[in-house]
């Protein structure tokens, strides 16, 4: 069995015409048009963590995972009370340096300024059953640093989140799908089940979990791309 693993950004009313990586904000009428497909093909939206029974073929059923990179404020408003609507849960994979702040990361690259949530938000989705992951401490591209600081934003980050919820954290993604085998590594040694890349396809039970590959939804695509990601992948 094959298991999609949707990744979504920002789910918002996109920015200006030009405005860098305006294909990944998804606006939120498309969202929630996109979960009630899920819903009348019978795919039940859920976190990371749930599905991995799935995607190692200890569970069967029509899943898909439902992720969000970068831990928008905007997720939370705007996705939030849909996953609730359909009864699905979903992944929110956090900076942790910038729970509160926003994406400077993307400032080189003139990203328009995007707002980050909040503990509270966190606190919020992640008592409501939604997954809280890591997606390290400063969004780095961990294969340019050295070996140390990979590991502390692999590992510091897991421990300040278990910190803050209270909870044992399972998942985590490689900022810009940026990784090598040491960094996979270096993931499982830090603890975690399961790590996600850019890379595209469906899970499946052969797939290394700390290499898991995903479907990105992006700002245009249709219906028609959609259903497809989540089939066929
Ligand atoms: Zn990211």
């Amino acid at each position: 069995m094959t298991v999609p693993i949707l990744a979504y950004h920002q789910i918002a009313v996109p920015p200006s015409r030009k405005a860098p990586y305006r294909s990944m904000v998804v606006h939120p009428e498309a969202f929630h048009r996109q979960m009630e497909w899920l819903k009348r093909l019978g795919i039940q939206g859920m976190t990371l963590r749930e599905a991995m029974p799935y995607v190692r073929g200890e569970k069967s059923g029509r899943v898909a995972a439902i992720t969000f990179d970068d831990s928008y404020a905007n997720v939370y408003e705007n996705a939030l009370p849909v996953l609730q609507e359909f009864g699905f849960t979903a992944t929110n994979f956090v900076v942790v340096n910038q729970i509160g702040g926003s994406n400077v990361w993307d400032t080189p690259i003139s990203v328009a300024h995007a707002p980050c949530m909040s503990v509270e938000q966190l606190r919020h989705w992640h008592s409501l059953g939604h997954e809280v992951g890591s997606h390290t401490l400063d969004h780095v591209r961990l294969p340019r640093l050295p070996m140390e600081e990979a590991r502390r934003q692999i590992t510091h980050s897991r421990e300040l989140l278990e910190d803050l919820l209270d909870e044992g954290i399972s998942s985590f993604c490689f900022p810009y799908g940026d990784e090598t085998p040491l960094d996979r590594v270096l993931t499982y040694e830090a603890g975690y089940s399961a790590a996600t890349t850019t890379r595209r396809g469906r899970a499946r039970s052969a797939d290394d979990p700390f290499g898991l590959p995903r479907a990105t939804i992006r700002r245009n695509d249709s219906w028609m791309h959609f259903v497809k990601k989540c089939i066929l992948g």
